[in-house]
């Protein structure tokens, strides 16, 4: 690592993307080739993602799962990590808890792709859908927080205890969690349960519709 490696670690802002071909340029060039991964436009940023080996779960995986949907949506639902049938499939929520969403989406007019867009905080699966590891987290959440920026989403849903509790840096309860407004990344954010959660246990889905409901009174500004 470099200085400027060093002092982007620091503030927060690494990992950085190299490109392919740095090794073999002198450092002066290297430098102008460097992206920060906040700087990165979308093809940066997929082929970042699509490269990535920033931590131990791409080595078990069978592909990234980047996030689908409307690029330029109003909702950007966020959940934990890739399953087995979306590490197979590369999309997000495309699984029974995923039909489940995609269900619950319809109830309020909306569909992944139109108005929505979805991703997980981890774009690799974690082997054995074990949880995911606070490295894991550290080091693919700025991943997450480029497709905020470029996104720029109205809303940010967060579902499920993992995602709720990695993007709001607390341990709090969903229970605890549900029915205010937090923000994320400046951008208001609301806390429902996994939709993986509401198929084990079906008298909380009228919870969550009630979420789904407050989301929509809440991007209608009312
Ligand atoms: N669970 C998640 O959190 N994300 C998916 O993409 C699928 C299941």
């Amino acid at each position: 690592m470099n200085r400027r490696d060093d002092l982007l670690k620091e503030m927060g802002l690494s990992p950085v993307w190299r490109l392919r071909s740095v090794d073999t340029v002198p450092e002066q060039v290297q430098e102008q080739k460097t992206f920060n991964i906040q700087e990165m436009d979308w093809t940066q940023l997929k082929a970042k993602v699509t490269g990535c080996t920033d931590c131990k779960l791409r080595a078990g995986c069978q592909q990234t799962v980047f996030g689908v949907g409307d690029e330029n949506a109003d909702w950007l639902l966020v959940g934990e990590a890739p399953g087995s049938e979306e590490d197979r499939l590369g999309e997000p929520f495309v699984g029974q808890a995923g039909r489940l969403l995609d269900n619950m989406l319809a109830a309020v007019s909306l569909s992944r792709g139109r108005n929505v867009y979805i991703a997980n905080v981890l774009k690799c699966r974690p082997p054995g859908n074990r949880n995911p590891e606070p490295d894991e987290v550290a080091k693919c959440v700025p991943h997450l927080l480029r497709q905020i920026g470029l996104i720029r989403p109205k809303l940010v849903l967060a579902m499920g205890r993992f995602a709720s509790q990695a993007l709001l840096g607390t341990d709090a309860t969903i229970a605890s969690l549900r029915g205010r407004v937090h923000q994320y990344a400046g951008v208001p954010l609301i806390v429902t349960y996994h939709p993986a959660y509401l198929l084990r246990n079906l008298p909380d889905k009228a919870k969550a519709w009630a979420d789904l409901r407050f989301a929509v009174r809440t991007l209608s500004g009312g």
